[in-house]
């Protein structure tokens, strides 16, 4: 059985690839539309090349976390540069109390593959959730400013995770963990 065990980088788009407000002259200004709304979006195309060589150096896959779900597809990632990529179902509705309405999607997807969950909405009860959560294994959440969006530091902290990763693996630990330390009983 070949297990796809490669990380996962989870990608939003409202605050994170589209923050409030263009960080640059460079950054493009256009209309999106998503399940027949038009919103307007700012773009910066050096996100999609710097997301594909964080994805490249580290081995993992880029997927979508979005509400746009397939719209990222069409209406996004062409504009900057990204090709069609996976789409986790946030919008499936499988809600959980407290927490946002990603984070069960995000948890039954995932399947025990680490990640990295570029987000700019997410909070102590998703990661809690998360942690507790026996299709998650290990996962960093990287919390984005919407105001300005993905920034290279981000994008750094990524790498820095998942190339920890690497070196955990390197050290004899299994990519995969069985079993879990710590619970939130207590
Ligand atoms: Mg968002």
């Amino acid at each position: 059985m070949t297990e796809d065990l490669r990380p996962l980088i989870l990608l939003d788009v409202d605050g994170v690839l589209n923050p409030w407000h263009k960080q640059g002259p460079h950054w493009l200004s256009v209309k999106a539309t998503c399940d027949g709304v038009t919103y307007p979006v700012v773009l910066n195309p050096e996100h999609g090349p710097m997301l594909l060589q964080l994805a490249q150096e580290t081995g993992a896959e880029l997927v979508w976390a979005t509400t746009w779900a397939e719209a990222a597809n069409q209406e996004i990632g062409p504009l900057i540069g990204l090709p069609e990529l996976p789409v986790i179902p946030v919008n499936s509705g499988a809600g959980a109390p407290r927490v946002h309405p990603k984070t069960p999607p995000v948890a039954a997807y995932v399947n025990r593959r680490p990640f990295v969950w570029f987000d700019d909405d997410l909070e102590r009860a998703d990661r809690i959730y998360l942690k507790t959560h026996d299709n998650v294994d290990r996962f960093r959440i990287i919390d984005v400013g919407p105001r300005k969006g993905l920034r290279a530091l981000h994008v750094e902290q990524a790498a820095a995770w998942l190339t920890s990763l690497d070196d955990s693996q390197e050290a004899g630990r299994p990519l995969i963990r069985r079993g879990k330390t710590g619970s939130t009983g207590g």
